[in-house]
């Protein structure tokens, strides 16, 4: 069942388990589901599920050719004790605002909700497409998707996984957590220079054509674990699914009850799956799009014109430091479906230009979502005051997303509003950040290791496994290489001939 197409070729049609298998489309488009099934939310057997049960549910929507018993092991393996938590995802109410706390997995943020699941797809579509090649999974990483990838793809049989960071461009915790990763089949490579270096080399030996062929004379082939691969964005549905009938047996919501849906935002994935839930049937208010002083989609969002003609500013909700959005393509699509042409004009004009604006009878389809940004001043004092307020500890990037939403608030009046919030990691991972702002004073004199401890002292939160005696772990990938030696890495860790 080829109900799979690219946003650049609607003609490109394929399963879900080739869309997986390859990640990006020959051309570079990138795969969108044709249709949305509809959940029907009043259906009691709804709130009666644990995650699991609601993901099996959910995701089978997807997984055309795959068996709801073959899903189920997906979501069985993908979702246990590597969580801290039995509810896999849980809420935390604070007044109007509902954190999902997406950060109970391995890594400590939401990018463990799909690439804890990603790993099984594409194993098990592997094998449904025929593929005899052992699969690469190839990454360039800021810090928490690699160390995700890194976590969910370990000891997969028949895949290896490889991923380059940038020596200066990650925290210690991150750096940490990723050259101590244990399994046969990981590669971790630091390379001299910045992330736009790292990923902009993985991207050149995607559309390598001879190493591609050298791969193959090897029985090799490259996939990848970035958000543009739908086999990630599928299992970021289900968590606001989730979240809504979480409200519902909580008793703050009314089944059917529309809701706010709040998301600190930078390839623009999460949100795009909460979008997705709304086409499906989940009753939807507003979606709140927060960004840092990145605010490239604030302005699109509220003028139609996508420009990345700006400074590239490193702020302290890091994972949010994005230029361009690579989702935001299958969010344009969803406004005019099957118009390939549209969204080619303007991804040439974004080469081009580094710009592009929407047409006007489409710029009115953005009224469902309110746009906003904060300056790391105003992310600050947001932990500051969430803290002595609830008493709840929020990380950077959850506050960009509150501030965002309180700044909703007051400009539409709308405070009655329920709303989920994407809690996206956990305080643990930026300690240092979020100690400065409780206490208001600069930690310059303790490494991250020590502020992880001393965070737990503060607060009286248990550190959580994925942050704990981080620096006495073996350290099993110490390479440092140039830029230009990338492929010479690859290479010689797959021993190619
Ligand atoms: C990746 C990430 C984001 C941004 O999510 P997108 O899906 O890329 O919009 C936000 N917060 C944290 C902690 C992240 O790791």
């Amino acid at each position: 069942m080829e109900n799979y197409y690219s946003t650049r070729d609607i003609n490109d049609k394929v399963s879900f388990s080739k869309g997986v298998t390859r990640g990006l489309s020959p051309i570079g488009g990138l795969y969108v589901p044709e249709n949305f099934t509809q959940i029907d939310i009043f259906n009691e057997k709804y709130t009666k599920m644990n995650y699991q049960d609601l993901a099996t549910d959910i995701l089978s929507n997807f997984l055309i050719g795959f068996s709801t018993d073959e899903v189920n092991q997906f979501v069985n393996k993908a979702y246990n004790t590597n969580f801290e938590t039995d509810n896999i995802v849980p809420i935390k109410t604070c007044d109007n605002v509902n954190f999902l706390e997406l950060f109970r997995g391995p890594t400590l943020a939401f990018k463990d909700m799909a690439l804890q699941i990603l790993p099984e797809f594409m194993v098990a579509s592997a094998k449904k497409e025929g593929i005899n090649d052992e699969i690469v999974v190839l990454t360039a990483t800021s810090g928490d998707t690699g160390k995700a990838a890194l976590e969910g793809f370990a000891n997969k049989d028949g895949i290896k996984i490889i991923v380059f960071f940038p020596t200066d461009g990650v925290s210690e915790v991150q750096r940490m957590q990723m050259i101590t990763q244990l399994g046969e089949n990981t590669h971790v490579v630091a390379i001299k220079g910045n992330f736009d270096d790292a990923q902009s080399g993985v991207k050149e030996i995607f559309n390598d054509k001879d190493f591609a062929n050298l791969m193959k004379l090897n029985n090799k082939v490259f996939s990848s674990a970035n958000s543009i691969n739908i086999g990630r964005l599928v299992p970021q549905i289900v968590y606001y699914f989730h979240g809504y009938f979480e409200l519902v047996r909580k008793n703050e919501i009314k089944n059917g009850e529309k809701v706010n849906i709040a998301v600190p935002t930078g390839n623009f994935g999460n949100i795009l799956a909460s979008y997705y839930a709304f086409k499906m049937g989940l009753p939807v208010n507003k979606f709140i799009c927060a960004s840092n002083v990145n605010n490239v989609l604030t302005d699109f969002l509220n003028t139609g014109i996508y420009d990345i003609n700006r400074k590239f500013e490193t702020t302290i909700s890091p994972s949010m430091d994005i230029l361009i959005s690579s989702n935001l393509e299958r969010f344009l699509e969803s406004l005019d479906r099957k118009n390939d042409k549209l969204i080619n004009n303007l991804m040439d004009s974004l080469k081009n230009s580094g710009k592009y604006e929407l047409p006007e009878d489409l710029k009115s389809k953005l009224s469902p979502f309110f746009g906003g940004f904060t300056s790391d001043e105003e992310t600050k004092v947001t932990i500051k005051e969430v803290y002595e307020k609830y008493n709840y500890v929020i990380d950077t990037h959850t506050a960009v997303a509150y501030k965002v939403y309180k700044d909703y608030v007051t400009k539409s009046g709308d405070s009655k509003t329920k709303t989920l919030l994407a809690a996206t990691a956990s305080p643990f991972k930026f300690s240092r950040a979020v100690i400065e702002s409780i206490t208001n004073e600069p930690q310059n004199s303790f490494n991250d290791f020590q502020l992880v401890e001393k965070l737990s002292e503060i607060t009286g939160l248990s550190i959580p496994h994925g942050a704990n005696n981080l620096n006495k772990k073996k350290i099993i990938h110490s390479t440092v290489i140039e830029v230009k030696d990338m492929k010479k890495s690859i290479s010689d860790f797959l021993n190619l001939k």
